[in-house]
């Protein structure tokens, strides 16, 4: 059984979480050999066991169409091992870097787009290849923002994380550091006020994290998301809009409003990338737009996420819309207003 401080002590937590199938009340088989279920006790708890339905359990357990081959869907759907300046570097962008600081994730998300990490493809970067990937950000000073993703950065311990914060800050021509990370909402208990603060201090320095749901947004969410902001690192929020999870205008903007209130920017809604075994999730571009429509018409624009596609390809993350421009007639633009009216706008001559 466990006790109240294994629950409350991340490492319990992050140990725990490689037994996915069996906290999920699963065998061994559902879980695929490739990509295995990986669940904090924490994060399964959010679970509704009544619901079949339970949006938190379909974005942790797989589901019998999980393999089925596609033309649309790849191994790595962004292509970043294309965009990978050295094992653990991605550069798709001339001032961006990302570095892959971390292989392990408190959970295996089904609609992962580095579901390579389950066959330990993501190889975290350290030694000699993290002293090598520092010296080309270094001696490229077009960089001026460092990612680190992984895996996840916070499953690193606290000296090691905020170590190579240090160090990328350390860099003159760096401006800011970003640090991807589910661990807020899969793993709050790891957001401590000594890490927040340490990390605060190679400031500027920005949390990204992933909710997806409001469910996520708990009291021990909002927490750990408060820990952060009070110690002067600002979050926003990079979602996944996910068939079954959070399609639905109702739940997104139950998840943007909690966010803005918790002072997290809702930041992008990525429209699911194109993974083997994620398509169950995909949802339509139209309505995907709609959901945004729905939005734009509600709630203020801090609340508002870019709905984006990271293309295939590894080209970039483009915003798709809707778009506001009904048509353009000459010199005026046909504007549609979030309540559907047409206006027209005459444009500035050039
Ligand atoms: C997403 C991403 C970035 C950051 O993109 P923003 O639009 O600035 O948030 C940078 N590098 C890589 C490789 C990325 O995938």
């Amino acid at each position: 059984m466990k006790t109240a401080r294994e629950w409350n002590d991340w490492r319990w937590q992050v140990e725990q979480a490689r037994r996915g199938a069996e906290i999920a009340g699963l065998d061994g088989s559902a879980s695929p050999p490739d990509f295995p279920i990986a669940v904090t006790p924490y994060y399964w708890s959010l679970v509704d066991p009544r619901d079949p339905r339970d949006p938190i359990r379909r974005m942790v357990v797989p589901s019998g169409d999980e393999r089925p081959p596609s033309r649309a869907v790849r191994e790595d759907p962004i292509e970043e091992e294309r965009h990978a300046v050295m094992p653990g570097l991605i550069r798709r962008y001339p001032d961006r870097a990302l570095l892959l600081v971390h292989g392990e994730c408190p959970v295996h998300c089904r609609h992962c787009t580095r579901r390579a990490l389950g066959r330990g493809k993501v190889v975290p970067i350290r030694g000699a290849d993290l002293d090598r990937a520092l010296a080309y950000v270094a001696a490229h000073p077009e960089i001026r923002d460092v990612i680190l993703s992984g895996g996840d950065p916070l499953l690193l311990e606290d000296d090691a994380i905020t170590g190579i914060v240090a160090r990328v800050r350390s860099i003159p021509s760096v401006d800011i550091i970003r640090i991807g990370t589910k661990v807020p909402a899969a793993l709050p208990a790891r957001v401590t006020e000594a890490l927040a603060r340490s990390l605060a201090a190679h400031g500027p320095l920005y949390v990204n994290t992933q909710f997806n749901h409001p469910r996520e947004l708990n009291e021990d969410a909002a927490a750990a998301v408060a820990r952060f902001v009070d110690a002067g690192i600002p979050v926003a929020n990079q979602a996944v809009l996910l068939a079954g999870v959070n399609d639905d205008p109702e739940v997104m903007e139950a998840l943007c409003r909690r966010l803005v209130a918790l002072r997290v920017r809702p930041y992008y809604l990525f429209a699911c990338d194109l993974v083997a075994g994620a398509e169950r999730f995909r949802v339509p571009l139209a309505r995907a737009t709609a959901i945004m429509a729905h939005l734009r018409g509600r709630i203020g624009g801090l609340g508002i996420p870019t709905l984006v596609v990271d293309l295939p390809g590894g080209l970039g993350k483009v915003p798709i819309g809707p778009s506001y421009v009904a048509e353009i007639r000459g010199g005026t633009y046909v504007l549609r207003a979030p309540n559907g009216e047409l206006v027209e706008y005459p444009d500035a001559e050039e």
